[in-house]
């Protein structure tokens, strides 16, 4: 990662440091960043009446912000970067930085997939799905495509993750002069810019788009956003410069994971039911709705309250299958690290015959 081509806004933060007159705040960065987080601490330091503590835990996200353990340490300020501001409130006061990059790549490598996908979008315009039986209704789950609300048009999304969404009105500009008609997709309060998408929001959809260009590095935000939507997807990588498509076969491999998860708890009859402690994670309604419905169906779930969710903290309960409610992500990128079954809320739905195959798959998104 070339670290010079990155803002990371430390003046802004000075400033704002030195004019709360804060003694004492917390620095919590990205595991990519967290090789700099020393040189940052000692040019806060540096420049400032103010000690530094970093939050050393791993942060994948703004729902993750670091919370009343700060508090109880004193700190009155914390600084977070690589993640934009969320509905989620933390008690704390929290300084956002983006950290932007950049890099502008050009769009000529991506041209020939979104000229293709858009073909595609078009051939799926008020497409009528007709499911008539269980077995069709298997198959469109398990269709990457399979989506039961029509398109009423083949526009090109653009969406990016933080570090590239300054750019996102340029490229705009530049794929509408390459013959796109292109809509910047507006997300629910989760979501802070124009065009901005998470691991588990992709709210600003709309069924007039018909394919997505994303404007970042990783795949980790675009299966989110095919699992999603079902729609063909290009990626412009603004560090290598390189587009390349997320193939709808790696999505239908995940689909078929997950298919073959649902059918292995048919016959689980107690569950551990995750909830994350992180402040943009908790779902407690959703973990007390899902305690309820194993209930219904004479089913025990049991409630385990988590900050960090890994293998080595839940394997040993003696329970057939985890239902997750935390960062839905859990559930969808790393199941095959448990030992057991681990499935989202919606996936012991349709186990449990309460929602029905034929709807498609359903993306655990958190509003
Ligand atoms: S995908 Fe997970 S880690 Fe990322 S913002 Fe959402 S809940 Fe947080």
């Amino acid at each position: 990662m070339d670290l010079d081509r990155h803002d990371f806004e430390l003046d802004s933060l000075i400033e704002s440091i030195k004019s709360n007159d804060n003694r004492l705040i917390a620095l919590q960065i990205p595991e990519g960043l967290k090789m700099q987080a020393l040189e940052m601490m000692d040019s806060i330091e540096d420049n400032t009446g103010a000690k530094v503590v970093l939050a050393a835990d791993p942060c994948y996200g703004a729902c993750d912000l670091v919370h009343n353990k700060m508090q109880m340490m004193g700190v009155e300020l914390v600084a977070h970067m690589g993640h934009s501001q969320m509905n989620i409130d933390s008690g704390m006061p929290t300084h956002f930085i983006n950290v932007t990059y950049d890099g502008d790549p050009d769009i000529a490598p991506a041209l020939p997939i979104l000229h293709s996908h858009r073909e595609l979008a078009k051939s799926r315009l008020h497409q009528e799905i007709d499911v008539s039986n269980e077995e069709d209704a298997k198959d469109m789950f398990l269709d990457a495509v399979g989506r039961v609300a029509p398109l009423e048009d083949a526009k090109l999304g653009l969406v990016g993750s933080i570090q590239h969404l300054h750019l996102i009105f340029d490229y705009k500009k530049k794929l509408e002069n390459a013959g796109f008609q292109v809509e910047v997709p507006v997300g629910g309060a989760r979501l802070t810019f124009p065009g901005q998408v998470l691991g588990c929001n992709y709210s600003g959809d709309d069924p007039k788009i018909g394919h997505y260009l994303f404007l970042g590095s990783g795949d980790f935000h675009p299966i989110g956003l095919v699992l999603h939507t079902g729609k063909p997807l290009t990626m412009l990588d603004p560090y290598t410069g390189g587009a390349t498509e997320l193939s709808l076969a790696r999505v239908e491999r995940i689909l078929r994971q997950r298919f073959g998860l649902i059918m292995s708890i048919q016959d689980a009859k107690t569950y551990a039911i995750l909830i994350g402690e992180k402040p943009g994670q908790m779902r407690r309604t959703l973990a007390m709705r899902m305690k309820k419905l194993l209930e219904k169906h004479g089913k025990k779930g049991y409630l385990l309250a988590l900050e960090h969710i890994s293998p080595e903290l839940i394997d040993f309960y003696p329970v057939d299958a985890y239902v997750n409610t935390a960062c839905p992500r859990i559930a969808i990128d790393d199941s095959v690290r448990y030992d057991k079954p681990l499935v989202t809320p919606y996936e012991l739905e349709v186990a449990l015959g309460e929602k029905k195959w034929e709807n498609g798959y359903q993306f655990d998104e958190i509003p």
